[in-house]
């Protein structure tokens, strides 16, 4: 028997197939906006305290801080905890994780919107399961819980002592003289740190619909990434949003968190307006509890192999034979492949024809889920809905509330693909085809600074290396680094995330493995007594023409594409994605490469400076 269960996709031949990719450009090129990026209003200025003010925890006051530490993280979510235990691990435990939020968690401290889990299989994307003993509740986890899980981790690994919440970084200054890291915030802090690590995550900072007339309309505006209860009613664990029921609301968007977000509106508020530009691709959510005889039963180092498994599946392909552990959205294209190869004796393939194979299934699967949007009674919003591009051209999302929610009278969508936006707003609401609509709520779910200037998408007003150099400026034509990790005329700094390094499909293995990397060469350079470190420029450009040597070409991909934060909104001139640039052979192969270099215990590429050593006393 076969170990793949493939879904049922409809066939597609190849006069369909030409007929889609067709389709797929038209739509493209519908959406396509001139502005690209810049579209976007920042959450600055008038809108500061969009990103600024903390509704969920108020701000502690203390005084500001001025003495000497080991390491500054910044971010306490995902990536600074990783970073931090991986630190501590090394041998470092004299660090601040300073954050802008109330406590640990990030994004999962930050987002409390109703109906928010994650869309990722929770077994492979809750970090250090196997460490802390946790058992998540089910395969997609509620906010609350992985929220509640960061600070499992927090307190069993120790770092809450390390915390310096509500405290945004404003500048990082290296100095020269001391070796030291000048970090200032916006509560007075001084901070002089030997280490600087850069973790705060891909998309941390929200940004507004560039519609006419934002700032004119005159009732409740919020984003989702800062849910207000008082004024919907219910509570992030508890959301009975019953302060709605009276209540018009639009809101603007239809990725990842509207997707889960507009059930909860559609149940509680008078009326909800769903303005979408481009839909999402929806599967169901077939979320279950887990069990908890099967995790009894899980041999040490099953959340490892899980990891790897995922990985190939979303990102590479599953060898033959290898299962498909995870089963759900992100997974389907490998495992249907698997399943056809091994029903034909897993034929020899040349790499274009395994390709070409994944293509059309990628459409088959495609065909399918736009079937479902055919649960929508109304055929011309069913056909609104329905999603026309290539699988991974946008984040796929899954849920079973949301089309549903538009056979109810009290929800309308409203389709402003031909417009590329609400024509705009006014006091009282939204215009669209010239007809005004009066709400008493707009929910901006509008997403986040995915913006190639990283002053923006940062929010960090200066980072100044050697000589003053501004990291903004260096890596203003694209990033410069050393293993994705370090950059010449920065020393002591350390960067994470999608630079120039592996990216693992789930981000917080390749936040654990950054941490390790990051808290090894830190401990090197203590133990060694060396007080700066920093790459060699012919290593580092050594490094960077290798990286683009090996790297996997998706620009045809990424030009077919709708416009998404994935390819940067369409802008073809792009110096940089979201996603970097990452190791083309592969993340195990960067790990691999990583762990090699480690092994050598040379630091090869990264020169070490000395204190002078003093003079003992007569
Ligand atoms: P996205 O950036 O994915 O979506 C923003 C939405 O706003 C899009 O639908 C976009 O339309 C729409 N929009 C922006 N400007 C306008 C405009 N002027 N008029 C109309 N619509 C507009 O943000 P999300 O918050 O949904 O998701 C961001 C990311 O956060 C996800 O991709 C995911 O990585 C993460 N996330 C993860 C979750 C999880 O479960 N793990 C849950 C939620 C979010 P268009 O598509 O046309 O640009």
């Amino acid at each position: 028997m076969s170990i793949y269960k493939p879904t049922v996709c409809p066939e597609v031949t190849p006069e369909q197939k030409a007929a889609l990719h067709a389709k797929y450009l038209a739509e493209r090129d519908r959406r396509l906006k001139k502005d690209h990026n810049d579209q976007y209003v920042p959450a600055s200025g008038k809108w500061k305290d969009i990103y600024e003010v903390d509704p969920y925890t108020s701000v502690a006051p203390r005084d500001a801080i001025t003495g000497e530490t080991d390491c500054v993280i910044l971010g306490a979510g995902y990536c600074g905890m990783m970073v931090a235990h991986q630190l501590k691990k090394a041998g470092i435990d004299q660090f601040y994780n300073v954050d802008h939020g109330g406590n640990f968690g990030g994004t999962w401290y930050w987002n409390r919107y109703p109906g928010i889990q994650c869309d990722n299989d929770s077994l492979v994307y809750m970090p250090l399961l196997e460490e802390t003993g946790y058992m998540p509740s089910k395969k997609f986890a509620d906010g609350y819980e992985i929220h509640d899980h960061c600070q499992v981790i927090a307190d069993q690994f120790g770092l809450r002592e390390n915390a310096l919440f509500h405290t945004l970084i404003e500048s990082l200054k290296w100095n020269a003289e001391t070796n030291r890291w000048h970090v200032g915030t916006n509560r007075g802090d001084d901070i002089k740190a030997r280490f600087v690590v850069l973790a705060m995550g891909p998309l941390n900072k929200p940004k507004l619909p560039g519609i006419p007339g934002l700032d004119q309309f005159k009732g409740k505006v919020f984003h989702t990434a800062r849910w207000d209860y008082d004024y919907t009613g219910g509570e992030w664990r508890n959301p009975e949003l019953t302060k709605l029921a009276d209540k018009k609301v639009a809101i603007i968007g239809t990725g990842a968190t509207a997707v889960q977000v507009v059930p909860y509106l559609a149940k509680y508020a008078a009326q909800t307006y769903v303005v979408q530009r481009t839909p999402s691709t929806i599967d169901v959510r077939n979320n279950r509890p887990i069990d908890a005889d099967w995790y009894a039963s899980q041999e040490p180092g099953w959340q490892e192999a899980r990891i790897r498994n995922f990985h190939h599946a979303a990102m590479e392909r599953l060898a033959p034979g290898e299962p498909d552990l995870v089963e759900d959205i992100w997974t389907e294209i490998s495992k249907n492949v698997n399943a056809e190869l091994e029903a034909e004796g897993w034929p020899e393939e040349t790499a274009e024809q395994f390709f070409a194979r994944r293509e059309t299934m990628d459409y088959r699967v495609m065909e399918r889920l736009r079937a479902r949007c055919d649960i929508v009674k109304d055929p011309a919003t069913a056909e609104a809905l329905k999603p026309y591009y290539r699988y991974l051209c946008k984040r796929p999302a899954s849920n079973d509330d949301f089309y549903p929610c538009f056979n109810q009278d009290n929800v309308t969508l409203i389709d402003v693909a031909e417009t590329q936006g609400l024509e705009r707003l006014t006091e009282n609401g939204f215009v669209h085809n010239g007809v005004e609509y009066e709400i008493d709520c707009l929910i901006l779910a509008s997403g986040y600074e995915v913006t190639n200037d990283l002053d923006r998408r940062w929010g960090i007003k200066t980072i100044e290396g050697e000589g003053g150099l501004s990291i903004y400026d260096y890596w203003r034509e694209g990033f410069q680094t050393y293993q994705g990790m370090t950059a010449h005329r920065f020393p002591n700094m350390f960067f994470t995330g999608f630079t120039q390094a592996g990216a693992n499909a789930s981000n917080s293995k390749t936040f654990i493995d950054q941490g390790f990397h990051i808290g090894y060469i830190a401990s090197e350079a203590l133990k060694r007594g060396a007080v700066r470190i920093e790459p060699d420029a012919k290593a580092q450009e050594d490094y960077i023409k290798l990286l683009r040597s090996i790297a996997v070409d998706t620009s045809e991909f990424a030009n077919e594409c709708t416009p998404s934060y994935f390819n940067n909104e369409g802008d073809q001139k792009k110096k940089r994605g979201i996603f970097g640039e990452p190791w083309g052979h592969g993340y195990y192969a960067f790990t691999d490469m990583l762990a090699a270099w480690r092994e050598a215990g040379e630091l090869e590429g990264l020169n070490l400076s000395f204190e002078p050593v003093a003079e003992p006393a007569e």
